[in-house]
Order: structure tokens, then sequence, then C-alpha cells
């Protein structure tokens, strides 16, 4: 598993992956301290099968047992610098839906050009795992640090974007719609390829179960969309997925908020910006790259 990523986002992902073996050991379900808040911690517990299962998660003879993934209870002040790159589709620009699509849509060679770009400039891919522990203090990131983030889940990440990545050691997240993994429509990756590009390096978040505007929705239904597609996903692939991406960058005050509550540690927004607020591990600013972007703007961005 994660063969050819590099060492040190590959040791992050695999102590988070014995967390949750230690706890499947314990009892067959999970349950994750997914941080705490002083004076008194606070415990975010769930149960979640292991079991890759999509449906509801009452299966009988689980019992939840605890594993601690405790990040200090509140970020230490300031500000940490990571751009992180928000891709869509890279694909021919022909198989593109809508002119809208068509925007967001990079070509595989020059995607290819962008990532041999990043290593010539000595750039170091990092996962989610990574970022969180820098924004809590807890370990330092490494020298040009870059994520690269893919909105949607399309097919073109499993078919296209993992071994372009997997060949150069890089690791990304994509960002999945849940009722679409579970859907019909072959535009979107399902079950099997999420566990696929994950053991390839590419770790999943959530992007909610239908890509509602999380802002246009009840407490409860919004409450919906993000629980609900954290627990899919984590049925899915065994472990927390504490990752989120606002669906069309929509969320506020309320939104950020809720999605605490949800379990969520780090959750990225489509604000321009590679500068983050340590205090708002929840409001993450992108840099979006499009189909315009190019190596020249690439390398004007990144600089
Ligand atoms: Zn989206």
């Amino acid at each position: 598993m994660l063969r050819h990523v590099n060492p040190r986002a590959r040791a992050t992902i695999k102590m988070m992956a014995l967390a949750v073996v230690g706890a499947a050991v314990g009892g067959g379900a999970v349950a994750v301290v997914q941080r705490s808040e002083a004076p008194s911690k606070r415990t975010t517990s769930r149960s979640s099968s292991t079991s890759p299962s999509s449906s509801g998660d009452t299966a009988a003879g689980r019992t939840a047992t605890t594993a601690a993934v405790t990040r200090p209870a509140t970020p230490p002040p300031g500000s940490v610098r990571v751009p992180i790159l928000m891709y869509h589709r890279v694909s021919n620009p022909a198989t593109s839906r809508s002119h809208l699509e068509r925007s967001l849509t990079v070509a595989p060679r020059v995607f290819a050009q962008q990532l041999n770009w990043l290593r010539a400039h000595h750039y170091v891919t990092i996962t989610q795992t990574q970022l969180a522990d820098a924004i809590y203090g807890t370990a330092e990131l490494p020298k040009n640090p870059v994520m690269i983030t893919f909105d949607d889940g399309y097919v073109d990440i499993s078919n296209t974007v993992l071994p372009l990545m997997h060949k150069r050691g890089m690791v990304a997240t994509a960002y999945v719609i849940t009722d679409r993994v579970l859907g019909a429509d072959r535009a979107f990756m399902k079950v099997p390829a999420l566990r696929r590009i994950e053991s390839g390096g590419i770790e999943v978040g959530s992007h909610s179960v239908s890509h509602a505007d999380l802002t246009t929705l009840s407490d409860a239904a919004a409450m919906r969309e993000l629980e609900g597609s954290r627990r899919v996903l984590e049925r899915i692939l065994g472990h927390p997925v504490p990752w989120l991406c606002y669906p069309a960058g929509r969320y506020d005050a309320r939104i950020e908020a809720l999605a605490s509550r949800a379990g969520y540690v780090l959750a990225t927004t489509t604000e321009p910006g590679a500068t983050h607020d340590r205090s708002r591990p929840l409001a993450l600013s992108r840099v979006r790259i499009s189909d315009t972007t190019g190596v020249s703007g690439f390398s004007a961005i990144l600089g």
C-alpha cells in the first residue's frame, strides 16, 4: 500500500490507518476522538462500520471502541502557508458536457507538465493529515509544501490522475459526492475506484451527499449532508474521513459550525489564497486551476 509515495506522507497515512486498525481489533467498529476543546476535552465519538457495505450502520454484533486521534484543543495563533490547488476534471476537453465543465477541465498532457513543474521546483505534495497537524501545531510541514485537490470525484482521477501522480510519488485528495459514488452515472468514481486511488496515495474527502448548496438548507438537512457523506465514506474505506470540501464553495459561519459538529477537522472553500488562518481550519482557501492556466499560469501562481 502506498508504494512510491513520499515517506512523510506515507507515515502519516499509516499512522491514521494504525489508529483505525487498533479500534477495529477491539470490536469491529470505529469510534474516533477527532480533537478536543479546552478546558474540558470534547470527544467526537461515533460508530462506523468497517464493512464495505454502503447501507445503514446498524449491523448486529458491532460494538464501538475508541481510538484516539487527538490534536490540541485550540490551534496555536498565526497562519500556515500552503497553496491548495483546486482541480476538477483531468481529461480531453471534448468529453466535457458543458461550458462550465470545459473551463474546469485540464488536459492530461498539461496536467503532467504541471506535475513536472512542481517536481522541478522542489514542491512536496502533502496529505490532509499533514496539513491538519501543521495547523494544530503538532507537526511541521516539509519545505515547499503543496496540496493537490480534485472536486466532484470524476473517473478521471482513477483513470488518468492516479497513474500520473503515482509514477511521480505524489499524493493528493479527491472530494467525492456520495450519492454519485453510489449512483449509476459512470462519469463518477464508484466504491472500488475510491479504494484503488486511496491505496495509490490519493486520499478521499467528503463533498457532501448530493452537492447541495449547504447554506440554503436547514440545520438538520445540512447535517444529513455532512454526517451522511462522512459515514458512507468511512464505511467504504474503513477509517475516519474528517476532510470536507463545501459544494460549490458555498458556506457561512453556520455551516462552518455544523461541519465542526459533524466531526470534520479540515474543510476547503473556493476562496482564493494560499495562507490559512490557524483559527479557521474549516475555511481553507484554494488556488483554482482551470483549462487556461497551463504551465505558464501555474508558474505565475506558484512562482
Ligand atoms: Zn463540486
